[in-house]
C-alpha cells in the first residue's frame, strides 16, 4: 500500500526525521487554511499523486511541473488553482497520468546539496537493506548505471538491528562532518525506526539536503507498506486513497481475488499465481495480449467467479475470455457452475474458452456442456490459448 507525500511528512516527523513544516489541501478554499499555517515567504507547491518524477512531470493541459517553488504564499495560492484537479503525466504514471486531488504546500528550503537516502528489503539477503548516495533529487536508477560506485549499502541484521557502526559508515560515505554528521546520524536512526516500526515496503528519500546552516532534512518521501502486515496497523490502513488505485483492483481486492489489470484484450480467469503466469505466457506465446492476471485462488467459491467475471467485463478493451482452471484442492464442477451462473448473470456477449483439468473434471465438462450457452472447451492450454487468440483477433 502507497501513501501521499504529506502523510509520509507526517508519519516522518512523528518519527523524529525532520522536515520542512507543510500543510495539504483538497480545495481552493483550503488552500488559504493549509497557507495561512506556513511562513511567510518562499513557498513549495506540491502535487500529490501516488508516483513520483513530480517535478519534472506535465499536466495534460500543457501546464509544465507539478511541484513549484513560489516566491510568495500568494504566487502559490495561484499555482496551486493550475495543479488541483488536472491530470499529471511523470515517468512514473504511465501515459495516462494521474489527477491531482490534493495539493501540498511547504516552505521552500535553502538546499546546500542533495542527497539520496531509502530503506527497503534486500530479497537476496532477506534483510533490510539502507541506500545511500550523494548524488540526490535524480533518478536513483541513472546513478546507479552511470557512476555504481557512489551508491553505498548497509544491510542490517534484523535481530541485532541498525548498529553505531553502520550508521558512522553511511554518514562517513556521504561525506558528513561536524553538525552535519550528528544531524544526519540521528536522521538514519529515527528512518530506520520508522521503517521497522511501521512494516514499511520502502521508505525513500529523495532528496535528503543539507542547509547552510547545517540542518539535515527529508524534503521528499515515497513510503510504501507491506500489505501483509497491515493488519497490525489501522491507523496505517486509514490513510489508503481508493482514488489513486484502479476501482477493478479494490472491488478484486474486496472479493478475495489477486486482480491486476493490464492492457490487452483477452482477460484471464485462473486459479493459481503460477498458472495464471503461464497462462499469460502463452497467451502471448500464440500472439495474444493479456487483459489481466486474475487468481481466484485455490479454493473459490461460485459467488467468487461471478465476482471474478463482472470486474474482467468492467475492462472496456476485454474483448474475450480465458478461464484456465487446475483443479487440485479446486474442485472443477464448482469452478463450472459458478461460470454457467455468471454468464447468464452478466449476459455475456463475448467469446469464452474454458479449459478445465484435474480434479472432478468429467462433471464440469458435463455442466459447461449441458449448459446450452456458447462455451468454446479447449483440451489443453495450447489448445484454450490458441482458440482464444484466433476468436479476439
Ligand atoms: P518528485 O521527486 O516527485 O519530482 P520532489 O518532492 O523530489 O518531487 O520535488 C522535486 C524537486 O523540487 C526536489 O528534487 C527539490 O529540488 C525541489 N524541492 C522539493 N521540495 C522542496 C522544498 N521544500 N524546498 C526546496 N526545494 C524543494
Ligand atoms: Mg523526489
Amino acid at each position: 500500500m502507497n501513501i501521499h507525500e504529506y502523510q509520509a511528512k507526517a508519519l516522518l516527523e512523528k518519527f523524529g526525521v525532520p522536515v520542512p513544516k507543510g500543510a495539504p489541501a483538497k480545495t481552493p478554499d483550503e488552500f488559504i487554511t493549509a497557507l495561512a499555517q506556513l511562513p511567510d515567504g518562499p513557498t513549495m507547491v506540491k502535487s500529490q499523486i501516488h508516483a513520483g518524477g513530480r517535478g519534472k512531470g506535465t499536466f495534460t493541459n500543457g501546464y509544465k511541473g507539478g511541484v513549484k517553488f513560489c516566491k510568495t504564499k500568494a504566487d502559490a495560492r495561484e499555482v496551486a488553482g493550475k495543479m488541483l484537479g488536472e491530470t499529471l503525466v511523470t515517468v512514473q504514471t504511465g501515459p495516462a497520468g494521474r489527477k491531482v486531488q490534493t495539493i501540498y504546500f511547504t516552505a521552500a528550503s535553502d538546499i546546500k546539496k542533495e542527497y539520496y537516502l531509502a530503506i527497503l528489503l534486500d530479497r537476496a539477503a532477506s534483510r533490510p537493506v539502507i541506500v545511500a548516495s550523494t548524488e540526490g533529487g535524480v533518478e536513483i536508477e541513472q546513478v546507479a548505471h552511470a557512476t555504481p560506485e557512489k551508491i553505498h549499502k548497509v544491510v542490517v541484521d534484523p535481530a541485532y538491528g541498525l548498529a553505531d557502526f553502520q550508521v558512522r559508515d553511511l554518514v562517513a560515505a556521504l561525506g558528513f562532518a561536524g553538525a552535519e554528521a550528528k544531524n544526519a546520524a540521528k536522521l538514519i536512526r529515527a528512518l530506520y525506526a520508522m521503517y521497522w516500526d511501521t512494516d514499511a515496503a520502502m521508505v525513500e528519500i529523495n532528496p535528503l539536503i543539507t542547509t547552510p546552516t547545517g540542518e539535515v532534512l527529508a524534503l521528499d518521501a515515497k513510503v510504501s507498506f507491506d500489505d501483509n502486515a497491515l493488519f497490525r496497523h489501522p491507523d496505517l490502513v486509514a490513510l489508503r486513497d481508493l482514488n489513486e488505485e484502479d476501482p477493478k483492483e479494490v472491488e478484486a481486492s474486496k472479493h478475495a481475488l489477486s486482480y491486476i489489470a493490464l492492457d490487452g484484450n483477452i482477460a484471464c480467469l485462473v486459479n493459481g499465481a503460477g498458472l495464471a503466469m503461464s497462462t499469460m505466457d502463452i497467451i502471448k506465446h500464440f500472439g495474444g495480449n493479456p487483459a489481466n492476471f486474475l487468481d481466484v485462488g485455490g479454493g473459490a467459491s461460485k459467488d467468487q467467479v461471478i465476482a471474478a467475471f463482472k470486474i474482467i467485463l468492467g475492462d472496456p478493451n476485454v474483448k474475450g475470455i480465458f478461464v484456465n482452471i487446475f483443479g487440485g484442492i479446486m474442485d472443477c464442477n464448482v469452478i463450472a457452475s459458478g461460470i454457467v451462473e455468471a454468464v447468464k448473470e452478466v449476459g455475456l456477449k463475448l467469446p469464452l474458452v474454458v479449459r478445465l483439468e484435474g480434479n472432478n473434471v468429467a462433471a464440469g465438462k458435463s455442466t459447461l456442456g449441458g449448459s446450452g450457452l456458447t462455451i468454446v472447451s479447449g483440451d489443453t492450454m495450447a489448445d484454450a490459448a490458441q482458440k482464444i487468440v484466433h476468436l479476439v483477433a
